[in-house]
């Protein structure tokens, strides 16, 4: 843009919803009140960028909404906006509404969009990682993973009810694409036996070995948290082949699916999205662009976009270590 004074905000919530968004977006928005500049909401992401779908929002537009699960605003997946054409439309769009700069909060597919929109047409842009997978290089944690987690151990204790009950073995789906990150943490809260995961190398012969073992140390009934992106073919190729080893074995497969989306923000991913929606916010305001915030050591930091998208969190090998110890 060729004045880069920031006067008006624009805000898009893009990709898979969060918990924890709202709060960003009711961030963005007081943050921008703070200090005397305007906000307009886009609605479905890069598809109402496109469409000219716009929301003027104010203080109190988004009241009650720090506890709602979900994006007001809500979000979409745009192919359009993978093309140039889409993209002009959008940056017309922007001129129209006097946009100088946009706060995106998503997950990294969100981001790359904006990368390219930024090398096109100069527009600033801060990004803000939100999804539930945790996989966002630049922050300890994404908007809504805390809330995911909670849901997940949840379900999980309902299932150990009936796993126990009836002295079953029960394979827990659980999501992430293709990072562990929810698996591993709501496995060890949950107390499972084991959990796959698709950062480790795993195999059907020492899960078998793993809940034998178990079973001859007078365990009756066992949680086996599955990671989505395990690489062993998927939660029922998996539970079909331990079955296979051990018909004796009464076996269930639960795949939580998307209740793991919705739902209450937690305290800490209202109180996450709180601070990132503030510092992107003054962000632009100190002329950032292409950057991502995020929260490392529980400190606000910027991250370039490139390094956010590109990078990825390595594993907890002492969380590893705690869940194999765990499982005795
Ligand atoms: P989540 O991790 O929750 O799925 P995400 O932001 O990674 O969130 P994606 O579906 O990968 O979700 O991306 C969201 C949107 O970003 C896409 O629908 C598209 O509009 C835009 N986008 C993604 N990749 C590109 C690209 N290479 N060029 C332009 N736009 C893109």
């Amino acid at each position: 843009m060729i004045d880069n004074t920031i006067k008006r905000i624009g805000i898009l919530t893009s990709g898979g919803d969060a918990p924890g968004m709202n709060a960003a977006i009711r961030a963005v928005v007081r943050a921008c009140k703070y200090y005397d500049i305007e906000s307009i909401g886009i609605r479905q992401g890069f598809e109402g960028l496109i469409a000219n779908d716009m929301i003027e929002l104010g203080p109190r537009s988004v009241r009650h909404i720090i506890n709602q699960g979900g994006t007001i605003l809500k979000t979409a997946r745009s192919e359009e906006f993978k093309t140039k054409e889409g993209r002009e439309k959008a940056f017309n769009t922007l001129k129209s509404n006097n946009i100088d700069g946009l706060v995106i909060i998503g997950g990294d597919g969100s981001f790359t969009g904006a990368k390219i929109f930024h090398e096109e047409f100069n527009v600033p842009f801060i990004g803000i990682p939100g999804t539930i997978d945790n996989d966002i290089f630049g922050t300890d944690f994404t908007i809504g993973y805390d809330t995911a987690l909670n849901t997940v151990i949840e379900a999980i204790d309902k299932l150990r009810d009936t796993a126990t009950s009836h002295n079953r073995v029960f394979f827990v789906e659980v999501m992430g694409r293709d990072a562990g990150f929810i698996a591993l943490n709501s496995g060890i809260a949950s107390g499972a036996q084991e959990i796959l995961i698709p950062e480790t190398n795993d195999s059907v012969e020492e899960l078998c070995l793993s809940l034998e073992n178990s079973y001859t140390s007078g365990k009756k009934s066992s949680i086996i948290v599955v990671a989505e992106g395990e690489q062993l073919g998927g939660v029922f190729e998996i539970a079909k082949k331990v079955q296979a080893h051990h018909p004796e074995y009464d076996i269930r497969v639960t795949v939580l699916g998307h209740i793991q989306r919705g739902g209450t923000p937690s305290c800490q991913d209202r109180v996450l999205a709180s601070r990132l929606g503030i510092a992107a916010v003054e962000a632009l305001l100190d002329h950032k662009t292409n950057i991502m915030v995020g929260l490392r050591s529980n400190r606000l930091v910027q991250t370039p976009i490139e390094e956010a998208i590109k990078k990825h969190n390595e594993i907890d090998q002492e969380l590893l270590r705690a869940a194999r110890i765990l499982s005795v």
